[in-house]
């Protein structure tokens, strides 16, 4: 009989660990999928397929295709359109579905954050805090920030940014982990005063917080939309694992 096939929806540092963590099981196949954003993307041990699989249909073809006996929606807090495509999928194909979230961030003594509820109102806000803004949500997302001409960005990318975007714009081509002194002498060398973020939680691009901390540079938090309903859901590997644990053919996975 062949193991149990699990399929990964990555794009995260989470995902990769999860699939690392099951890459020596013989007992179970894993699949990691990306959506292919990225030119050279960190690849994660096992198969992986690359691109979008033509929305929930597409989805749930490719569930039933490839036999797929449970999903774990590992992908970024904010990708919302995958992750509700992954839970109706799996409703319609009765194929369990967990998500692996790490948490968010939470703000300390010092701090001065101003959340936002979208992009949208981030930008929203930024006139009143400043003139010169580290913008670390995205190249995506720039579109909300554009119509900002009295603005100086600073934009933190992975791949080059492209219109719709604001006119006085730098871009960094850069992908974390950061460190903390790298983000201090960031903030200085640009003279920020007001930095930009997704509640992306965790540990890999958290320094620029704390260096915004240090610094006593505002920081407007893009709050994170809810993970869909019903869906299980672990803060990080080894809760994953217990929760894939629980399920037919999957067991002793911690
Ligand atoms: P999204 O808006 O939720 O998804 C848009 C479409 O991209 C989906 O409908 C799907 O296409 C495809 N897609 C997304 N993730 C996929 C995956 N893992 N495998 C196959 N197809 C996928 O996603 P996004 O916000 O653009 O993010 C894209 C990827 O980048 C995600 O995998 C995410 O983990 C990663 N990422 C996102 C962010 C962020 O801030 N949003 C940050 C870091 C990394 P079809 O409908 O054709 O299936």
């Amino acid at each position: 009989m062949s193991p149990p096939h699990l399929l990964i929806l990555g794009g995260t540092t989470e995902a990769r660990q999860l699939a690392t963590a099951l890459a020596a099981r013989p007992d179970i196949r894993v699949t990691t999928s990306l959506a292919g954003r990225v030119a050279a993307p960190r690849l994660p041990p096992g198969e992986v397929r690359i691109g979008g699989f033509g929305g929930i249909e597409g989805l749930v073809c490719w569930l039933r295709d490839h036999a797929v006996a449970a999903v774990v929606d590992a992908t970024h807090p904010f990708a919302v359109t995958i992750s509700a495509n992954a839970a109706e999928a799996a409703t319609r194909t009765g194929v369990p579905l967990h998500a692996l979230r790490r948490p968010g961030w939470s703000a300390g003594p010092g701090d001065r954050w101003y959340e936002a509820d979208s992009l949208a109102d981030a930008a929203d806000r930024l006139p009143a805090l400043g003139r010169r803004v580290f913008l670390t949500t995205g190249r995506l997302g720039l579109a909300a920030f554009a119509p900002l001409d009295g603005l100086h960005f600073v934009v933190r990318s992975v791949e080059p940014c492209e219109p719709p975007m604001p006119r006085q714009i730098e871009t960094i081509l850069d992908r974390g982990p950061f460190t903390v002194e790298g983000e201090r002498a960031l903030l200085r060398a640009h003279r920020i005063d007001v930095l930009v973020t997704k509640d992306s939680g965790g540990p890999a691009t958290v320094a620029k917080l704390v260096a915004a901390r240090a610094a006593g540079v505002p920081v407007v938090l893009v709050r994170r939309p809810p993970v869909p309903g019903g869906v299980a859901t672990a803060e990080d590997v080894p809760g994953a694992l217990r929760l894939l644990g629980s399920l037919h053919g999957f067991r002793a996975l911690d």
